[in-house]
């Protein structure tokens, strides 16, 4: 029988994941029993080495792509934000609050409050958030300069003073955004989501309430009308967005334009680093974008985060969480993974190296005492377990390094068209190309983010501690590669010391045994989980260019959304300009109110999308008019 796919969890969480793929009958990962890189998925909550990186073998996955700072750091992000704006225009970047980084921008935030306060009194709010903590911690609202003091990096925000309110409770939306690829740029985004409220009623005139301003979880549990059953809200905190979908629908509120604005948002903040992202082929990333919604129906970003939290604090974590992590294993396609590894094997091709002078090689590592020692205790083995003790990397030589590289670069795309008939429709998984990862070793160097096991505790004070029942909420800090702490981290354990489980990874598992036929990947549709579905099974190539799966699951493809983003984004460079101009002009459409879902319309083109957001997303080309 063919040996289960395997997954590697750091510190052993998060546990809905091991939940999850448990049940799709995945093995977990144990050092004692597996060889190094007997793996299929490696989820960690902080990021990985770069070492990590290079060191991927084909069937491997990561949770993460590397630099992704550049929007999960708030202070990176508000960076990120103006340099978009002064290259491409304010109006399209107005959905972040105007920001100032301090201590920088101290001047210039003194000048623009007094400029505001002189042309619109004193009315103004604003909030300061220091740019490395998560879970509302340190955070503050003030109307007065003279009540503003910090002492470490933080950044200071308009506070967007007049939110939606549901009953008087502010809330905002966690958007769940998996960015499959960089290079090409292919986003979903997840059909459910949850919305967070704040426990106690908005009120301008309390703002040292945490309760009623701030809409984090982590605050809002401790709050004393956490479980009280509050008007409309209910008890607790959060809803699942199909229940916000219920309460639009009995708004007068153009709903499908505000998804399209959301949506836009997400690709918006991505184009602002995805240019600078090495390629990494093999790598996932599950970002949470915070998103609050004003009186007047705009959507702003307030902060994405990096490893979102997922824990299961209530009904509606459950209901929205294990279905996202679902969708986002089938997403990741093991399918494809396992078929290109046998035909690996198969074909006995890892004998001879098919070097290519013309591709960039694997820099060879200058191997440590430790490694060289290694390599001689596993000589032996190597010819009884070829595949896998052939592509470990840290004993490859130069041609084996071309190989790998080639391996990567060179397998044609497979096609693989697995109809299933579930939930009544038509399922159709389609293929990916194997992306190219030259980039990825040329840019991660030694300068990438190396320095996991340098997360370190911190314990300065956060700037006004929110007190609840004589307990600070400021647990110590831990934090991250790039200085960012993040959701997943802290609810792992407030109190862990997450260096002390970094280990060198290519230390583990030394001289142990491999268990026979691991490579031998059984396909992943074969156990009781959802498979994936799409919506409708069309063209998977338009002119050469690979369109990816219009939807997986309850993820929706949001990026690309048409045939010119398809080719802007596969071209040798990502045309920021061309996917702004086509994002302007399919809201531009979308915002017209008559414009109504034509059914079985036909649509007549190779490339279509849906629309992310309402409930049984319509095809886009069925919301627009023929132009
Ligand atoms: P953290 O990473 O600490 O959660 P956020 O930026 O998400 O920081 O802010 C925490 C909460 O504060 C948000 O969930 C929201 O309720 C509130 N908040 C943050 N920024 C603003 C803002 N500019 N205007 C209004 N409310 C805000």
């Amino acid at each position: 029988m063919a040996a289960s796919l395997v997954f590697r969890l750091q510190d052993r969480g998060p546990e809905l994941v091991r939940e999850v793929l448990l049940e799709r009958g995945w093995e977990e990962y144990d050092v004692k029993e597996r060889e190094e890189e007997d793996w299929n998925l490696y989820w960690r909550s902080t990021a990985f080495r770069s070492s990590e990186y290079h060191n991927l073998l084909p069937w491997q996955r990561l949770n993460h792509h590397p630099k992704t700072a550049g929007i999960t750091r708030k202070d990176c992000l508000a960076r990120n934000l103006r340099r978009m704006r002064a290259t491409v225009g304010s109006s399209l970047y107005d959905f972040s609050p105007t920001t100032f980084i301090l201590p920088n921008d101290y001047t210039r935030l003194l000048a623009e409050y007094n400029k505001l306060r002189l042309t619109r009194g004193p009315l103004i709010y604003w909030i300061c958030k220091p740019v490395d903590l998560s879970r509302g911690r340190g955070i503050f609202i003030f109307q007065d300069m003279k009540h503003f003091v910090y002492d470490c990096s933080v950044i200071v925000q308009r506070y967007i003073s007049n939110p939606l309110l549901i009953s008087g409770y502010k809330f905002d939306l966690r958007i769940y955004v998996c960015v499959k690829s960089f290079h090409p740029l292919t986003v979903y985004i997840h059909q459910e989501g949850l919305v967070r409220f704040a426990t106690e009623k908005y009120s301008l005139s309390s703002l040292n309430n945490p309760y009623s301003h701030l809409t984090n979880t982590s605050i809002n549990k401790f709050g004393p009308f956490y479980k009280t059953e509050k008007e409309q809200v209910g008890p607790g905190c959060k809803w699942t967005m199909s229940k916000f979908r219920h309460f639009l629908n009995s708004q007068d509120v153009n709903e499908r334009l505000l998804w399209q604005r959301i949506s836009n948002i997400v690709t918006l903040t991505l184009l602002t680093i995805a240019p600078s992202v090495p390629s990494c082929p093999n790598c996932v990333e599950l970002f949470g974008f915070d998103i609050l919604i004003d009186v007047k129906f705009k959507p702003w970003l307030l902060e994405v985060n990096y490893s979102p939290a997922l824990t299961l604090d209530c009904p509606a974590d459950i209901m929205v969480k294990k279905g996202l992590i679902s969708d986002l294993i089938d997403l990741m396609n093991y399918t494809m993974i396992d078929s290109l590894r046998q035909r690996a094997y198969q074909g006995q091709r890892y004998k001879q190296p098919c070097f290519n002078a013309n591709q960039p090689v694997l820099p060879k590592k200058k191997e440590t005492k430790f490694q060289k020692q290694r390599n001689r205790n596993q000589s032996s083995q190597t010819q009884t377990l070829p595949l896998l003790k052939t592509l470990r990397k840290p004993e490859m030589n130069q041609s084996q390094h071309a190989f790998v590289s080639n391996y990567h670069r060179h397998l044609p795309p497979v096609e693989l068209n697995k109809i299933y008939a579930a939930r009544g429709r038509i399922i159709n998984t389609t293929a990916t190309k194997i992306q190219t990862d030259q980039t990825l070793n040329l840019i991660l160097g030694s300068h990438s983010r190396t320095n996991v096991s340098a997360v370190n505790r911190q314990t300065r004070p956060a700037l006004a501690p929110w007190r609840i029942d004589n307990r600070s909420l400021h647990v110590s800090e831990v934090t991250n590669h790039d200085g960012t702490e993040t959701e997943a981290e802290m609810e792992l354990s407030g109190e862990t010391d997450v260096s002390s489980s970094i280990h060198d990874i290519s230390q583990r598992g030394q001289g142990l045994r491999r268990p026979a036929g691991s490579w031998k990947l059984p396909n992943i549709h074969s156990g009781n989980h959802r498979p994936v579905r799409t919506s409708m099974g069309r063209t998977t190539a338009l002119n050469g260019h690979h369109i990816p799966p219009l939807r997986v699951g309850d993820f929706i493809r949001t990026f690309p959304f048409n045939t010119a983003t398809l080719r802007a984004s596969q071209s040798h460079k990502l045309d920021v300009k061309i996917v702004i101009q086509q994002l302007h002009r399919l809201t531009g459409q979308l915002a017209t109110s008559d414009v109504e879902v034509k059914e079985n319309k036909d649509v007549g083109e190779d490339f279509d999308s849906l629309l992310w957001g309402p409930r049984d997303p319509p095809l886009l080309s069925q919301c627009l008019k023929p132009t």
